[in-house]
């Protein structure tokens, strides 16, 4: 709580928190019980949960929170339809189950969304098949839980729903209910729950070695990447979860690989292109894709094939994009989708564990696994944005029995699946949302449009947001013209949510950067001026923050110039 002056439940707006360099120096005074290596999905759970448990908690991020896969998913929180064809119903139950949790603790950032599946004669899965799977499906969240049951659909009723689809052999579909969710959000306010449970975070600091004490681990050697100062943290047990970068972490420590990475990419089109009004499902050679719209753009992914090159250079290239492109083509024919149409893009690498012989990319297991060495190093690798929760728990069930007697831990139970995350402390979220945007709209002069997105983007959080605006009214208003995203963001951002880059704030704290058709270049000035203020940017930094955007966004879109290049050179 004193980390940002928070107070759970009550809104009073104090911003007098320690700064960065006073929560570095935290870390080279104490001695944790448990220090995590990475700030993706799965390190902010174990953060947010071990805090709970009253464990002492230092996380480290080498970039931003989020900054790895846990940005780059096909932001889904769902069961995993496809899964069931490989009779994973474990795992596929198991998600259900958290898919149901996650709606409860963050219905600020996960949102029920029906999805359109369409059958086409000749498919590679029959209507008999679908509709078995898929009563499946409801049947293991509990009767379709609180979301909703599946619904046959005739191919009229497709194709109301989607006028674009491909009219030729169709047969008709079904309407099935999972969810969406912000990643990189979750994963930032999972980081914030856990903070304010007592957990220090730090993003930008990198785990350089570890460090030992006899048989057993006793820290870590981390550097500041932004200051560039080095230092060690003493921690009791150190955990591994940096996703597809555990085996280098394991190399470094002197253990043997468990990873299996693949990559999957997604593309951003213009929704109007798909005419798309829900989530479809694309069949592709018994894989789904999923068409998601978002806001006036839609992306579309995945792909799935293997990856063992530095996750931090996976990037979308010529083959990966006519993949998806393709696929996109087949079932909206009149989009005619080129790369020239794609708006921006991401590729991530998920960290799956290795089985048994050699699967296809998408028959590598969805499962996680945990690997303890007896020095007190712990790695945990695969699982799902979904299941994220469910890791955390399982992880320090395992750390909880194994270390808990040598250090004479009092920890108390689990309690992350009836702990709101941060900004999520809502019962019925859409009757608040309504309400709140209302008073947003009336009492703010906040537009309307944009009262909804902040209440449904912050949850509970908008009205500590608002608390920046107090005294400078002028920060309710957009960044640039037409743009989503409010001037009072970029403050919050800086002031609140550890945004430490103009990129962090663009790609990660709002989406203007894959869902803005101009990446938000228009209120990119702007949104520099406003973290500048807070971060003690002068006016070189914040021209240095604004071009190292703009070179973020080329490199983002670079395969469209060489998917586009590539068939004239060919020629
Ligand atoms: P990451 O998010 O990669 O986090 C690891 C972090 O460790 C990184 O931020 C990295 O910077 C940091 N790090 C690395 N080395 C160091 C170091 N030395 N010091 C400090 N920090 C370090 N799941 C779903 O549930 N739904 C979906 O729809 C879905 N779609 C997906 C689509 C794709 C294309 C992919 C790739 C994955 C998808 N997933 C989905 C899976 C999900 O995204 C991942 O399982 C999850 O994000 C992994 O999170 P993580 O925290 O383990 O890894």
């Amino acid at each position: 709580h004193r980390m940002f002056g928070f107070r759970r439940k009550t809104a009073p707006v104090s911003f007098s928190g320690p700064t960065r360099n006073e929560r570095i120096a935290r870390l080279g005074k104490e001695t944790f019980d448990l220090l995590i290596i990475g700030g993706g999905i799965t390190g902010a759970a174990i953060a947010r949960d071990a805090a709970l448990r009253g464990l002492s908690v230092a996380l480290i991020e080498k970039e931003d929170f989020a900054s790895g896969t846990s940005s780059r998913s096909s932001k889904l929180v769902h069961g995993g339809l496809r899964y069931l064809k490989g009779r994973h119903v474990r795992l596929v139950r198991e998600s259900l189950r958290e898919r149901g949790v996650l709606l409860k603790i963050a219905p600020h950032l996960v949102e029920p969304a029906p999805f359109y599946l369409p059958v086409y004669a000749g498919g590679h899965d029959g209507r008999l098949k679908l509709r078995l799977g898929l009563t499946a499906y409801d049947l293991l969240a509990g009767f379709g839980g609180d979301i909703g049951r599946h619904t046959v659909l005739s191919r009229e009723q497709m194709l109301e729903a989607e006028p674009l689809l491909h009219p030729e052999g169709l047969q008709g579909g079904f309407r099935y209910f999972d969810c969406v969710a912000n990643d990189a959000r979750l994963t930032l306010m999972t980081v914030r729950s856990a903070i304010e449970d007592g957990a220090v975070a730090v993003n930008y600091v990198e785990a350089m070695g570890l460090r030992r004490d006899g048989e057993r681990v006793s820290g870590v050697a981390f550097r500041d990447t932004l200051g560039g100062k080095t230092g060690a943290v003493g921690a009791r047990v150190v955990v591994n979860a940096t996703g597809p970068w555990a085996d280098r972490l394991r190399e470094m420590v002197g253990v043997s690989r468990m990873l299996c990475p693949t990559k999957g990419v997604h593309l951003v089109l213009s929704r109007a292109r798909l005419g798309l009004s829900s989530i479809v499902v694309i069949p592709r050679g018994g894989r789904m894709l999923f068409a998601v719209p978002c806001g006036d753009s839609a992306y579309v992914g995945t792909t799935d094939t293997y990856y063992d090159d530095d996750p931090g250079a996976v990037a979308i290239d010529a083959a990966d994009a006519s993949y998806v492109l393709d696929a996109v083509n087949a079932l909206f024919p009149s989009a005619r989708a080129t790369a020239a149409d794609v708006v921006a893009g991401w590729a991530g690498v998920r960290p799956l564990v290795a089985s048994e012989g050699q699967p296809l990319p998408s028959d590598v297991s969805r499962d996680f696994e945990i690997d303890a060495n007896p020095d007190g190093f712990y790695s945990i690798a695969g699982g799902k944005l979904t299941t994220c929760r469910a890791m955390a728990e399982a992880l320090l069930n395992r750390v909880i029995a194994q270390e808990g007697p040598r250090f004479g831990w009092q920890t108390k139970p689990c309690r992350t699946a009836e702990t709101p995350i941060c900004g999520g402390n809502i019962e019925g979220f859409d009757r608040y949302a309504l309400s709140a945007a209302n008073t947003l709209a009336g009492g703010w002069g906040v537009p309307v449009e944009a009262a909804q997105r902040l209440v449904k983007t912050y949850g509970t959080e908008h009205v500590r947001l608002l608390g920046c605006a107090r005294s400078d009214a002028t920060l309710f208003r957009p960044l640039a013209e037409g743009c989503p995203v409010l001037r009072v963001e970029a403050v919050y951002a800086a002031e609140q949510e550890m945004a430490l880059t103009l990129q962090d704030f663009m790609e990660r704290r709002t989406e203007l950067m894959l869902f803005d058709p101009q990446h938000g270049f228009d209120g990119a000035d702007e949104a520099a001026n406003l973290m500048g203020g807070v971060l003690g940017w002068d006016r070189r930094e914040r021209q240095r923050q604004v071009s190292l955007y703009r070179e973020a966004v080329a490199r983002m879109t670079a395969f469209v110039k060489e998917s586009v290049a590539a068939p004239a050179e060919e020629g």
